[in-house]
C-alpha cells in the first residue's frame, strides 16, 4: 500500500475509535478496574497518536540533493523494517498498544501485539476496528500469552524490532535479549515520579494536582506522582494537613459507579504487594498519616480494593522511596531547600516523569534545565507529551535510543536508505582506482 493509502486507514480508524469510545472505555473499566472518566481519557489520548499517524505521507518524506557531482543526484528516504512486535503492560490496555500500532503500520510494517495477559480484551476490539479500517488481513496480529509468548517473540528471526512497555526488570531483559538477537529495541520501564512543591506553590491547587496524579487509576500509572518533595517544614505541614482529609474521603468504587474516584487494583497478588510495601514503610520508620490497608468495599469484600495511603517523613534510604510501588500510596519527603530537592531527584534510579509546582519562574526554568528526567511538568502533574512530541523516560525508565510515538516513532519503525545515482551510464571516463569523489 502507498503511504497515502496507509494514512487513509488511520483516518478511518480514528472515526471508528470515536464511534466505539464508550464500548472500549467500558471494556477497560470492567477488565482493568479504572473508573469510567479515566478510561475515556485513556482512549482519547490514544486517539491523538492515530491522528498524528494520519500525517504519515508528510512525515515519511525523504531528502534530495540535486547535482552532488556532474550528472549525479543523491537522495535518502525511510523504508519500513518489516515485521515488528509490541509487548504491553496491564495498566493502559488500549493507550499503550496505540502508542505503537498506528506508527508501525503507517510506516509500512506489519505488527504483532502481545497484550498483557491480565486485561487482554481491548486488544481484540482494537483488532476488529483495525480490520474494519481497511488494514489488510495479516498486517495486524494479536498473540496472547505471558512470558512464553514474549520469549518466542524475542527469539523469532523474522521480527526486526520490538517495542516494550512494562516494568524495569522485564524491560532490561527485553532490551538485552532482543538486542543480542539483532533486533532494534525500545523498552520503556518503571518509574518513581516526584513532584517538587516550592513554598510559594498555591496550596489547594497543588493538593488537587497531587490527589489526581497519585491516586487516579489507583496509582497504577507509569506517570503517577508517588513522591511529593516539599521544601520547608511549614509548607510540608500545611500540605499534609490539606491532603489528609482528601485521602481519607476518596470515593473508592467499582469503576462504572458514577462519582467513583478510584477503582480496585488489578489482581490479588498486586494488592498483596502494595499492602506489603505499606507494611514495610511503617517498619522503616515513615509516618503513616492515612492507612488504607484495611479498606473493604461493602459490595465486594473479596475484591482488590485498597484505600489511599499517605506517608509523611519518608527518607531517601527507605525502600518505599527507592522502589516503584504502583499503588495508591503517596510519600512525602521533606527537604530544606530547592537544591536539596533537585539533588535528591537526580540521584534516583528512575527518570520517567517529574513536576515542579511553583509561582517562581526562575526556579521553574532552572528545574527544567537541570533535572535528569525525560518528561518534565511545570505546574502540570502528569506531563505526558502530546502525540506530536515523543514519550520516554531517562535512566532505568527506558532502555534503547528511541522514545515512543511522535517523530521518534517514525525513526524507530523505519530505516534510512541513501541513494547516489547517475543517469549517463554510457559515458566512459576510464577506471578510477582512487576513493570516489564528487564535484
Ligand atoms: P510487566 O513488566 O509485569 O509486564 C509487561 C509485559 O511483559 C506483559 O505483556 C507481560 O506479559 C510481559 N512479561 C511479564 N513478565 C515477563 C517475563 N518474565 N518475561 C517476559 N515477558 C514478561 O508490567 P505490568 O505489571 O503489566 O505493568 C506495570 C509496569 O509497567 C510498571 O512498572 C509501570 O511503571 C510500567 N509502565 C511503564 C510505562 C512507561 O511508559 N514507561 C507505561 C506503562 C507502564
Amino acid at each position: 500500500m502507498s503511504a497515502l493509502s496507509r494514512a487513509r486507514c488511520m483516518f478511518r480508524l480514528k472515526n471508528l475509535l470515536e464511534e466505539n469510545l464508550e464500548t472500549l472505555a467500558a471494556m477497560l473499566t470492567s477488565e482493568h478496574g479504572k473508573v469510567r472518566g479515566d478510561a475515556l481519557g485513556e482512549v482519547s489520548r490514544a486517539l491523538e497518536v492515530v491522528e498524528f499517524a494520519c500525517g504519515a505521507p508528510q512525515l515519511l518524506k525523504g531528502e534530495y540533493t540535486d547535482t552532488v557531482g556532474t550528472g549525479v543526484d543523491a537522495y535518502s528516504y525511510r523504508q519500513p523494517l518489516g515485521v515488528v512486535a509490541g509487548i504491553t503492560p496491564f495498566n493502559f490496555p488500549a493507550m499503550v498498544p496505540l502508542w505503537m500500532i498506528p506508527m508501525a503500520l503507517v510506516c509500512g510494517n506489519t505488527f504483532v501485539l502481545k497484550p498483557s495477559e491480565r486485561d487482554p480484551g481491548a486488544a481484540m476490539l482494537l483488532a476488529e476496528l483495525i480490520e474494519s479500517a481497511g488494514v489488510p488481513a495479516g498486517v495486524f496480529n494479536v498473540v496472547h500469552g505471558d512470558r512464553e509468548a514474549v520469549d518466542a517473540i524475542l527469539a523469532h528471526p523474522d521480527i526486526r524490532a520490538i517495542s516494550f512497555v512494562g516494568s524495569t526488570p522485564i524491560a532490561k531483559k527485553i532490551y538485552q535479549q532482543g538486542s543480542a538477537n539483532g533486533k532494534r529495541v525500545q523498552a520503556l520501564g518503571g518509574a518513581k515520579n516526584h513532584m517538587l512543591v516550592m513554598p510559594d506553590a498555591p496550596l489547594e491547587a497543588t493538593a488537587d494536582a497531587l490527589m489526581g496524579s497519585a491516586f487516579g487509576s489507583a496509582g497504577e500509572r507509569c506517570m503517577a506522582i508517588s513522591v511529593a518533595v516539599v521544601v520547608g517544614d511549614e509548607t510540608a505541614d500545611a500540605l499534609v494537613a490539606e491532603l489528609t482529609p482528601r485521602v481519607e474521603s476518596l470515593s473508592i468504587q467499582p469503576g462504572h459507579i458514577e462519582g467513583a474516584e478510584m477503582g480496585p487494583l488489578i489482581t490479588a497478588e498486586h494488592h498483596a504487594k502494595v499492602t506489603g510495601y505499606v507494611n514495610l514503610g511503617v517498619e522503616e520508620g515513615a509516618e503513616l498519616v492515612v492507612d488504607g490497608r484495611s479498606f473493604k468495599h461493602p459490595d465486594a469484600v473479596d475484591g482488590f480494593f485498597m484505600g489511599g495511603c499517605l506517608f509523611d517523613r519518608v527518607k531517601a534510604d527507605m525502600r518505599v522511596y527507592q522502589e516503584e510501588i504502583f499503588g495508591p500510596v503517596l510519600c512525602v519527603v521533606r527537604v530544606s531547600s530547592y537544591d536539596e530537592a533537585v539533588d535528591l531527584i537526580n540521584a534516583h534510579v528512575y527518570g520517567n516523569g517529574v513536576s515542579i509546582f511553583t509561582r517562581d519562574g526562575d526556579a521553574a526554568r532552572n528545574f527544567v534545565q537541570h533535572i535528569e528526567v525525560g518528561m518534565v511538568g511545570v505546574n502540570i502533574p502528569i506531563p505526558v507529551p502530546m502525540a506530536f512530541h515523543s514519550f520516554g523516560g531517562w535512566k532505568q525508565s527506558l532502555f534503547g535510543d528511541h522514545h515512543i510515538y511522535g517523530p521518534e516513532g517514525i525513526r524507530f519503525y523505519t530505516r534510512v536508505k541513501a541513494v547516489t545515482q547517475r543517469w549517463h551510464a554510457g559515458i566512459r571516463k576510464g577506471a578510477d582506482f582512487n576513493f570516489p569523489q564528487m564535484g
